[in-house]
């Protein structure tokens, strides 16, 4: 990077630590130039990527907008605010984790379903009649008897 005094483009890292738990790297460097001191420091770039819509539309990943989707689907439902949260917190890590750019929002769309499937299973049908376009009412028949036969966790 360039001096921030002089703007020359040759500086030289004299000093190379990790700071702030080792997420960060703590560059002291020097200019070639001018010999000014200044300090940079590295850390991972964590971006979300963009999603594509159904009509190939990017925009921003919306953390409102999920929650604000799991809100609706779990309303009434016995499931704790914190619970909504640690699974938004999870599906920002995957999203992340892909290392992709941008994601289609029908993989954003399972990655919801598989999560509300764990946490509450008739938020989950109400959501996935809703969302997922079900082929056919014989393929939403054939998932609300899947539920049904699963024991009672609550
Ligand atoms: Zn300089």
């Amino acid at each position: 990077m360039h001096c921030p005094f002089c703007a020359a483009e040759d500086t030289k890292v004299i000093d190379s630590r990790l700071v702030a738990e080792g997420d960060q790297v703590r560059r002291r460097r020097e200019c070639l130039s001018c010999s000014e001191r200044f300090t940079t420091y590295e850390v991972a770039e964590l971006v979300m990527p963009r999603i594509i819509k159904q009509n190939g539309d990017r925009e921003p990943f919306n953390e409102d907008k999920l929650r604000a989707g799991f809100q609706r689907a779990l309303e009434k439902r016995p499931v704790s605010v914190e619970s909504i949260e640690a699974v938004i917190n999870q599906i920002k890590h995957e999203l992340r984790a892909t290392g992709e750019r941008e994601v289609r929002s029908l993989v954003l769309g399972e990655l919801v379903m598989e999560h509300l499937k764990k946490l509450d299973k008739v938020a989950y049908v109400r959501f996935a009649s809703v969302y997922k376009s079900f082929e056919d009412i014989e393929e939403f028949r054939l998932a609300i008897e899947s539920l049904e036969a699963e024991p009672r966790t609550d």
